[in-house]
């Protein structure tokens, strides 16, 4: 049988197993074929049936979440945590509170940590969680209910040296913090179960900046290689959360100007760039929509959702030399992909987990625009909690600068990691082949150290 006859028969079977989880089998069907050129070259992988193996996560919990809403009124929602793949390391990954959370959701959050973690070169296993659980429009006191409901089951399969969760879309410090104060409540311990703490009790100095900061700095290296830098480029940044947040506010570091952010409700385009204070205020102070910026800022333009052409995004269609998605999965479609390229796009970078569809990614590498793909590019964010969870284990704190260069060195080796591995396998400069044949091969090589568990 051929490797591709291989990869089908696993395809087909993930349509059987795991019917209408769209987006894991996305993920799945991007990283198997790219690793082809690996799997042609060594049968170890085939022999030991890795594929199968990998694609099936080793443990996933579902549970119910019952609280108590501000009225007394009762709400039930769902929470996940798929552990999928500890070969390297001990399961790690974030929890995301988001309506659109289903299982499909997860699982293919889920698998893409698996390669993330892997390619940061630290010895972190992959894994996701979270909950259909809506944060918009809830008190604090609601947040904090849902967190200690949730914790009340999720304390049972956790633990530092087993699985160590995070945030996500919709879980920031504060719901950390309460994650973790129901977490030492029920089993009596403080230990670094969570990363994303806050620095008082237990948090690393730029945890909460480095999925942003870590983007910027894998586009720099990107574009050092192609004799370009980010100096004075116009870069189009999606989303309004944590990782659009601080790539703006890196990107200003670096000479760009960053036009434009985005949350749920619509898009800012400010030409002169985005008032990073004003957006920080709104989004992690106020926790306020983006149409609070335009009341801010008469020279902006705000386009609420409502006005954007079928099936696009307003955010793309904005002239950019770079682009940052940094939202969501599947944010950037092929309609998308012809305005970016249209418009004299260079590099895409993803700061968000699968941001651009296949198609998108196609037609983007056949117009050679420079593609970093997300695995690589925000990796940042998980290898710095990799760094809280050894500054918690040695009870030491470094400094925001000394954590900051070790971000920087690890987005290095990252990009350094990926590109030779594309030149190795004679597709020099496809990071997203690179990235996934580096990431996979350390993950199944310790599988099969570690024989048939
Ligand atoms: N949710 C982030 C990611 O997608 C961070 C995970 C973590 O820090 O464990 O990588």
């Amino acid at each position: 049988m051929s490797v591709e006859t291989d990869i089908k028969k696993v395809l087909r079977n993930i349509k059987k197993s795991s019917p209408g989880q769209t987006e894991f089998y996305q993920a799945v069907h991007e990283v198997l074929y790219s690793l082809i050129p690996l799997l042609e070259e060594d049968t170890k992988y085939k022999i030991q049936n890795i594929l199968e193996r990998i694609t099936v996560p080793e443990r996933t919990i579902i549970f119910r979440v019952n609280w108590t809403d501000d009225k007394g009124q009762i709400q039930t929602n769902l929470g996940y945590r798929v552990q999928f793949n500890s070969a390297i390391g001990p399961y790690k990954g974030g929890l995301r509170f988001h309506p659109s959370v289903n299982l499909g959701i997860i699982k293919f959050l889920g698998f893409e940590q698996i390669f993330k973690n892997s390619l940061t070169g630290l010895q972190i296993g992959g894994a996701k969680g979270g909950s259909n659980f809506d944060p918009k429009g809830k008190s604090d006191n609601e947040i904090m209910r849902f967190c200690q409901a949730l914790m009340s089951e999720l304390y049972k399969h956790i633990g530092e040296t087993k699985d160590v969760p995070a945030g996500d879309i919709g879980v920031g410090a504060r719901e950390i913090g309460y994650l973790f104060g129901q977490y030492k409540k029920l089993t009596g311990k403080f230990e670094g179960v969570l990363t994303g703490k806050a620095i008082n009790w237990g948090g690393s100095n730029t945890r909460k900046e480095a999925t942003g900061y870590g983007s910027v700095y894998f586009a720099d290296f990107i574009l050092n290689k192609y004799n370009k830098d980010l100096q004075g480029k116009i870069c189009a940044v999606s989303g309004a959360g944590n990782v659009a947040i601080y790539t703006i506010e890196k990107l200003y570091e670096f000479g760009a100007i960053p036009v434009t952010c985005s949350d749920s409700q619509g898009t800012i385009y400010h030409k002169k760039g985005i008032d990073i204070s004003t957006l920080k205020t709104i989004k992690e102070i106020n926790h306020q929509s983006l149409e609070v910026y335009a009341q801010v800022h008469n020279d902006c333009q705000y386009i609420p959702l409502s006005h954007y052409p079928e099936g696009c995004h307003q955010v793309w269609s904005t002239p950019c030399d770079i682009a940052f998605p940094s939202a969501t999965q599947n944010e950037l479609n092929l309609e998308d992909a012809k305005l970016l390229v249209a418009n004299g796009c260079m590099l895409v970078n993803e700061g968000a987990n699968m941001p651009s569809t296949p198609e998108a990614i196609e037609y983007l590498v056949e117009h050679n625009v420079l593609f970093g793909p997300g695995k690589a590019a925000n990796a940042g964010g998980v290898a710095t909690s990799q760094l809280e969870m050894s500054q918690n284990a040695s009870m030491s704190r470094w400094s925001f600068e000394e954590v900051d260069i070790k971000l920087r060195q690890i987005m290095r080796n990252i990009f350094e990691t990926a590109y030779e591995t594309s030149k190795e396998f004679g597709c020099e400069g496809d990071l997203i082949s690179g990235a996934n044949i580096a990431g996979f091969k350390k993950v199944a090589d310790s599988m099969i150290d570690q024989g048939s568990v």
